[in-house]
C-alpha cells in the first residue's frame, strides 16, 4: 500500500499523468473517494499523461467516455444505479482487450465483476475540509499479479508524493 500526498488539484493532475507514463496496454485503475475527493481531477492528469489533448470531463451523464492518446483511454463513472445495470452488462474484459487502459470512477460498486488485476486508487481527505480544503491523501493499494509486479515501479514514481 502506498500513501501518497497533494495539496492541490494540479499535484493531482501530476500524480496522474506519472502513473499514465507507466500505464500498460489492459490495464485497470479503479479510483475510489466521495463526491468532490478528486478522482475526475486525477483522470484529466491521468489523459494529459496519455498525451491527450481533449479536456476529459466527469462522466456523470454518461456511462464511459474513449479518449485516444499514446493507448486508447476509456473511463468510465458508475456511480449513478443505470450505470451500474449497464455495466454489469458490459463486457469489462472486452474493454480491457487491445491497446487501451481503462479508469472506473467507483469501481469498488462493481467490485464482483472486475477482473482480479487492478490498482486500486482511494482519494480521501486529508484533514477537515475546513482546515484544509485542498489536501488530499491518496491510498494505492496494487491487487493481483500484473501491478503487485510493479510494486516497485509505482513507488519510484511515486516518489515525489509519498509521505512518510
Ligand atoms: P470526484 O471525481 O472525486 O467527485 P473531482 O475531481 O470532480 O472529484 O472534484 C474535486 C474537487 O476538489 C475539484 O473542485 C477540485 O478543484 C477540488 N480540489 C481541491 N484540492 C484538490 C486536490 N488536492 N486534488 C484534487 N482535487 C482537489
Ligand atoms: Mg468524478
Amino acid at each position: 500500500m502506498i500513501h501518497a500526498h497533494t495539496k492541490s488539484p494540479a499535484q493531482t493532475k501530476d500524480i496522474g499523468a506519472a502513473l499514465a507514463k507507466i500505464a500498460k496496454p489492459g490495464d485497470l485503475l479503479i479510483l475510489i473517494g466521495d463526491l468532490g475527493a478528486g478522482k475526475t481531477t486525477f483522470a484529466q492528469g491521468f489523459a494529459a499523461g496519455l498525451g491527450i489533448t481533449k479536456q476529459v470531463s466527469s462522466p456523470t451523464f454518461t456511462l464511459a467516455s474513449e479518449y485516444q492518446g499514446r493507448l486508447l483511454l476509456h473511463h468510465l463513472d458508475v456511480f449513478r444505479l443505470e450505470h451500474l445495470s449497464e455495466v454489469l452488462d458490459l463486457d469489462l474484459f472486452e474493454l480491457l482487450d487491445g491497446d487501451n487502459v481503462t479508469l472506473i470512477e467507483w469501481g469498488n460498486m462493481i467490485r464482483q465483476t472486475l477482473p482480479t488485476d487492478y490498482l486500486e486508487i482511494a482519494f480521501t481527505f486529508t484533514n477537515s475540509l475546513e482546515t484544509s480544503p485542498d489536501e488530499r491523501t491518496i491510498i494505492l493499494q496494487p491487487t493481483g499479479n500484473r501491478w503487485q509486479n510493479r510494486a516497485n515501479t509505482l513507488s519510484e514514481t511515486l516518489q515525489p508524493w509519498i509521505t512518510r
